[in-house]
């Protein structure tokens, strides 16, 4: 079964008002088990909506889309995937470490198995120092670490990411994309990644899907040659 299937999916807003927008027309987009790929088009062709289709905080307004052979809300309820978002999304009630903690209580790992995890995905996001501080203690960059840290921690076979490194300095990007393709390779993790830097989208990707807007549609499919070494 692939990791994820769209099968002729659209999607409008406000139908049927003056305010309508349709936001994503006739999409069919299939990806394969350990496949990584990049939605990439400009800013209000549908990347973010295909994403939060796929990750069910979207319903379609027509078509389907399978998560592992399951539909999108099934894969929702089996914490089928990881998310990370533009914004960090922390729960500022929670400490760093209780943040990142959170997928694998749902998942009913014990207390000693999540504080270590914790602290793996810390030091890979290189705040080792931080678990016990409030998000609010933290700078932007910093929670977005925290988040991607979160989404990481219980090794989802899929990751639904979106601008992920947007906030991030240079020098922690290139980092987190290294890292985040290490993962990838090690574990055969499945990745939707929506990003506006057609550089970012060629050098972590095996395929990059391209959008346009007006009704946001797949324009373009490129699969990105790696070479046979
Ligand atoms: P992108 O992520 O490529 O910038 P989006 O998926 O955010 O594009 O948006 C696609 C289109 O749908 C845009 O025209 C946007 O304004 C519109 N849109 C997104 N979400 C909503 C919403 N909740 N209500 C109305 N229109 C929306
Ligand atoms: P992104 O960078 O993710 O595309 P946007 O600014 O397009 O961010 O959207 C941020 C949030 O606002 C999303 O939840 C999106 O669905 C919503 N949104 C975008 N456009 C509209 C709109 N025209 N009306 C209502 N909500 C919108």
């Amino acid at each position: 079964t692939s990791a994820v299937a769209v099968s002729k999916v659209s999607k409008v807003f406000n139908p049927g008002t003056p305010g309508q927008v349709d936001a994503l027309v006739d999409v069919d987009l299939t990806i394969a088990p350990g496949e990584f790929v990049s939605l990439i088009g400009p800013s209000g062709c549908g990347k973010s909506t295909l994403l939060r289709l796929i990750a069910d905080l979207l319903e379609p307004s027509e078509g389907a889309i399978t998560i592992n052979g399951k539909n999108a809300r099934q894969a929702r309820l089996d914490q089928d995937y990881g998310m990370a978002f533009q914004q960090a999304g922390l729960f500022e009630w929670r400490s760093v470490e209780k943040n990142i903690e959170l997928p694998l209580e749902l998942k009913g790992w014990d207390k000693n198995q999540r504080r270590e995890r914790a602290h793996e995905m810390l030091e890979l996001v290189k705040l080792p120092e931080f678990a016990r501080h409030m998000p609010w203690q933290l700078s932007g960059g910093m929670q977005q670490r925290i988040a991607i840290a979160r989404a990481l921690a219980a090794s989802p076979s899929l990751l639904l990411m979106d601008e992920p490194f947007g906030a991030l300095d240079e020098m922690t990007r290139e980092h987190m994309q290294a890292e985040l393709l290490r993962i990838c390779a090690e574990t055969q993790t499945t990745v939707v990644f929506v990003t506006h830097s057609i550089p970012e989208a060629v050098f972590l990707s095996d395929r990059v899907v391209v959008m346009s807007p007006r009704p946001g549609r797949i324009t373009q499919t490129i699969d990105v040659a790696l070479g046979d070494d």
